[in-house]
């Protein structure tokens, strides 16, 4: 059943019951007997139930999970075994390719797979089915094999030592050294970090080459995924007469949008190369002057998505490496004047200060990394001239798993404390991060499915973790001895580098399933109590800090978003296993910095605003919405991240706040995160999900951070529809989904029929016998009355609260039926930076306007077609029925809103501008201007640029007024306008002559303001 007929059917009554095929999860699935269960809420008053006790029925979250399912069930998950089975020295089977993304052979591969395990388990346990099991067995097997062949390693000969560090050298360059790829220097060609492109829309990217040789398509740089999906410059490209040639695209060769040149660049001397982008107007330079423009270009950097491959001499395709000397390579987030392009030929940053996203100048005296001169730190990776198979790497210690060689993670610590970049030898990229993905995976399929071998390389990594983390380094020459905390600290501390995702999750699940304390020791060494754990347990937020020096040896002034969230998931579960009441006390603290402080509507979080660095990963400051709606942000890895704190909070303080939380996260960015697509070439996700007026989400994310979180968001939607109490007396039912829970040890099986997320008309069946509280979540947003009839007859019960749960303690029988009512309204959401900049909700859905209001927000005056009851959808914002999908859809001002949720790629905006000019009470206008209120907004904890804070920003006279809404009688709403306006004068806000005047109008609009029978 479409979600478009359950709506229909609903509409009727919910008269057609989709739940009336029998229960296959109760009925089909061989349920894991035995295996302990020591995951979140555990051991907590209220736990969940089993992915495989909860199934979902048709509507919105089925469908976005069947189309992941048929992702993981079409994907070849021997391409996941590529990687581990190199580092085992196993042979691979001929024509497979590599997954692809950041799972290419780079520093962050086997995060993927880690992902895909956990989304095989999670799939199989939703509804048993056997090929997701069948693919999660061979993959767990094989991983075995590879931990088992790599640990035979141990006393092979050189076991332990680090790989040599290429010799590569500099030399003359245009201003200053150069580097010399492929010709004798020993470089092949560079890889940039991720950030120096992903984020651009406009941009410059320049520099200086010199060819040795006179070769065809051979890449200045190629930043792509592959051949379908990238972009280039080339000095020679094959066209008649061999000119320099720019070209991007996302649908290969046939689709590239390109800017061609007129004369080849000749070999043997310098020639200076730029390319601009400015909108739709590309710009190709040769030796300062423009020789060629294309107008109509629709493609920039973030079209690409999240490349993998950012080379500098090196093709998507198998062209020829560079062979050539470059210098001064810069990349800039704007396009440059033609003015500022030619000083580039005078200087090596001409009038332009340097490419202030990245600029790789080459005066290193050498070796394999080229300094970044930005002030971004976004070294590049220098790629030694291949000198053919070396031997295999032998382990420092046993039980080491994964897609790169360990010392990749071992040399995070000391002596050499790596840092992040994207040299395969010396540099690290989030090495723990990994490990705790590929563990995560194997304790899923331990839980989720009974896999015990699963198990057995899961305990055999924590104790290869153990030592690497204690022990540390110790084939090195230049090993001082353990690990110390001090060591361990400033590890954390880094950038990208000492991002261990929820690694400190892992290890308490395997001190609870083997007994060993040691286990739990390994959890603990992950604290950083020099920095934020220590912060978060005081309730100091230093997510963003103008002194990082202050707080920390490597700290950046902001902290990256998902490189901390999920530490705390972590530290709960340290907590629950013993640890200690500071790690609750860390946890619990640190969300409230995140919700609802740096909290967007969709749920998501992270951005950039005024005067901060590029990087739309990192926290914004706190408080900020309105000036963090910059050109993306919003991680989609992060929010799963934050939802899944929210709920393990629950399980320990009840407060339903944290699952008002879970359900705006899940409705809306993350059930918009996977497009409405069939398609299953690759898990159609999103990475970032803007918020800016006008902007569209692309969906892809084959190997990236989000494309792995994806995979599971989507495989796990039932675990929190149903929570149970520990003790056997309440049920919770805290999501509107359709579904059935079965809780066998208490005989009941309740059904949920729900025509939600359009509204909220909900029919739960009890099939079970005896006493039971029910427990019903009323929302947050359920302002608009809760009814609750049990058997047809209303429970008399008191006005629920919207943010409580309503308790229903009865005997049950079979057969009875709740039917539970809680109408849906348009709600106004304001930006705590900025009143009037606001999202408009239905119920918990975000409902965005379509279409893109090209440059600004869309701006709307909403107020003078209020009634007494303040409901917007009576005349404001008015239903326009449903979506050919059954999606509920709206219209203001001529413009169409619909949810969030929706998967495609049409320009929406998030947000919109309150623009109320004068206080009107319908068409009656009192002539005094709608003034504000003195709020001391914004305020900030740290700077935005161009912005005072604390600024005199508030509410204005209206919004305080409407806030009062529904108003019973137009008395009431009289006096409310008169006391406002008594505030107002007494804030010298209003003249009393205003004021008389404003009450004046508010009485004689009791017409104007009755609402419609
Ligand atoms: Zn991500």
């Amino acid at each position: 059943m479409s979600r478009r007929t359950f709506v229909r059917a609903s509409a009727l009554g919910l008269a057609v019951a989709a739940t009336a095929e029998p229960l296959p999860a109760a009925a089909g699935v061989k349920q894991p007997m035995g295996i302990p269960y020591v995951g979140a809420g555990s051991n907590t008053a209220v736990r969940p139930f089993a992915l495989r006790e909860v199934r979902l029925n048709a509507g919105l979250l089925q469908e976005k999970r069947d189309r992941m399912k048929a992702f993981l069930e079409a994907y070849d998950e021997r391409r996941f075994l590529m990687l581990f089975n190199d580092q085992a020295g196993r042979p691979n089977p001929p024509g497979l390719q590599l997954p692809g993304g950041w799972e290419n052979g780079g520093l962050l591969s086997g995060h993927w797979a880690g992902h895909y395990l956990s989304a095989l388990a999670q799939a199989y346990a939703d509804q048993g089915q056997q090929v997701f099991k069948d693919k999660l067995d061979w993959m767990v097997g094989e991983l075995a094999a590879c931990q088992a062949a790599i640990t035979a390693r141990m006393d092979a000969p050189g076991g332990g030592d680090e790989p040599e560090e290429p010799v590569i050298g500099r030399v003359e360059g245009r201003f200053g050294k150069g580097l010399r790829l492929n010709g004798g220097s020993g470089a092949e060609h560079l890889r940039l970090p991720q950030e120096a492109v992903s984020q651009l829309t406009d941009f410059t990217i320049a520099a200086w080459v010199n060819l040795a040789a006179a070769q065809s398509w051979s890449r200045v740089f190629d930043f792509g995924q592959n051949t379908t999906v990238n972009m280039f410059l080339t000095a020679r490209s094959g066209a008649s007469g061999n000119p320099p040639r720019f070209a991007i695209t996302v649908g290969g060769s046939g689709q590239e949008q390109q800017i061609t040149g007129t004369s080849a660049l000749p070999a043997g001397q310098w020639s200076h190369l730029a390319v601009t982008l400015s909108g739709s107007v590309g710009t190709l330079y040769v030796n300062g002057a423009a020789v060629a423009a294309n107008i109509g270009m629709t493609l920039n950097p973030t079209s690409l998505g999240v490349p993998g491959n950012l080379w500098i001499g090196r093709s998507q395709y198998g062209d020829p490496l560079l062979d050539a000397t470059i210098d001064e390579f810069h990349i800039f987030d704007r396009a440059l004047s033609a003015e500022e392009i030619q000083s580039l030929t005078d200087s090596a940053a001409g009038s332009t200060g340097g490419g202030n996203i990245a600029w790789y100048r080459f005066d290193e005296e050498g070796g394999a990394t080229a300094l970044d001169s930005s002030p971004n730190g976004r070294d590049a990776g220098i790629v030694p001239v291949t000198q053919g198979g070396g031997a295999l790497w032998a382990p420092t210690h046993p039980g080491y798993l994964g897609a790169i060689p360990e010392d990749a993670v071992i040399r995070l610590g000391p002596p050499r404390f790596a840092v992040y970049g994207s040299n395969l030898d010396t540099n690290v990229w989030a090495p723990w991060y990994t490990q705790h993905k590929i563990m995560r995976g194997l304790l899923d399929a331990f839980y989720l499915t009974g896999n015990e071998k699963a198990r057995e390389v899961v305990v055999k990594m924590a104790e290869w973790a153990h030592l690497a983390l204690t022990v540390g380094d110790k084939n090195h020459p230049q090993y001082q001895g353990p690990i110390t905390r001090s060591d361990l600290n400033l590890m954390w501390d880094t950038y990208i580098a000492g991002e261990y995702g929820g690694a400190n999750e892992v290890f308490p699940e395997i001190h609870a399933l083997t007994g060993e304390v040691r286990h739990l020791d390994t959890a603990r060494l992950f604290d950083n109590r020099e920095s934020l754990f220590g912060a978060c347990v005081e309730n100091r937020d230093i997510l963003v800090v103008t002194n990082p020096a202050d707080l920390g040896r490597r700290r950046p002034a902001r902290l990256h978003v998902n490189q901390h969230v999920p530490n705390f998931v972590g530290y709960l579960r340290i907590f629950e296993q013993g640890g200690g009441q500071d790690y609750f006390q860390a946890a619990e603290n640190f969300y409230g910095m995140v919700v609802p402080h740096r909290m967007f509507s969709h749920g998501g979080t992270g951005g950039n605003y005024p005067g901060s660095n590029n990087n739309i990963e990192m926290f914004q400051n706190r408080d900020n919405i309105a000036n963090a709606i910059a050109q993306g942000g919003a991680e989609t890895c992060s929010i799963y991240n934050v939802a899944k704190l929210a709920r393990n909070l629950f399980f320990h303080t009840q407060d339903p706040a944290y699952l008002d939380y879970y359900e705006r996260a899940v409705l809306n960015q993350i059930a918009g995160s996977r497009a409405d697509t069939a398609t299953t070439s690759n898990p159609q996700v999103t990475y970032f999900q803007p918020l800016t007026p006008g902007a569209n989400r692309s969906y892809g994310n084959t190997g990236t951070c989000c494309g792995g979180t994806g995979l599971e968001n989507h495989t796990k939607y039932q675990e929190a529809v149903y929570f149970k109490s520990a003790d056997g007396s309440a049920l919770w039912v805290n999501l509107f989904v359709p579904s059935a829970v079965t809780w066998a040890d208490k005989g009941f099986v309740v059904t949920q029929e729900t025509s939600f997320p359009r509204e909220a008309r909900t029919k739960l069946t009890v099939d079970g016998s005896g006493r039971l509280d029910i427990k019903l979540r009323v929302p947050e947003w359920a302002r608009n009355g809760y009814t609750v009839r049990i058997n047809g007859t209303r429970t008399p019960m008191r006005a629920a609260q919207p943010g409580t749960y309503v308790t229903l303690r009865r005997v049950w029988r079979p057969g009875d039926v709740i039917d539970v009512s809680m109408p849906f309204s348009i709600r106004i959401e304001r930006a705590i930076d900025r009143p009037d900049t606001q999202s408009v909700m239905w119920g918990p859905l975000l409902m965005p306007i379509v279409g893109d209001p090209g440059g600004g927000y869309r701006e709307l005056s909403l107020y003078r077609h209020l009634k007494r009851d303040g409901d917007y959808s009576r005349a404001a914002i008015t239903p326009a029925g449903t979506s050919a999908a059954g999606d509920p859809i709206f219209t203001t001002h001529g413009f169409t809103l619909r949810p969030w949720y929706v998967g495609d790629t049409q320009a929406h905006s998030a947000y919109f501008r309150r623009v109320e000019p004068q206080i009107v009470f319908g068409s009656i206008d009192s002539g005094v201007p709608n003034v504000k209120r003195d709020d001391g907004l914004p305020r900030y904890d740290v700077p935005v640029s161009g912005i005072p804070s604390p600024g005199t920003d508030g509410l204005t006279f209206l919004d305080v007024v409407w806030d009062h809404a529904p108003f019973a009688t137009h008395g009431t709403f009289v006096a409310t306008v008169a006391r406002t306006a008594g505030e107002f004068v007494a804030a010298g806000r209003l003249t009393d002559e205003q004021r008389d005047a404003v009450v004046a109008a508010a009485a004689g609009a009791r017409r104007e303001l009755t609402p419609e029978p």
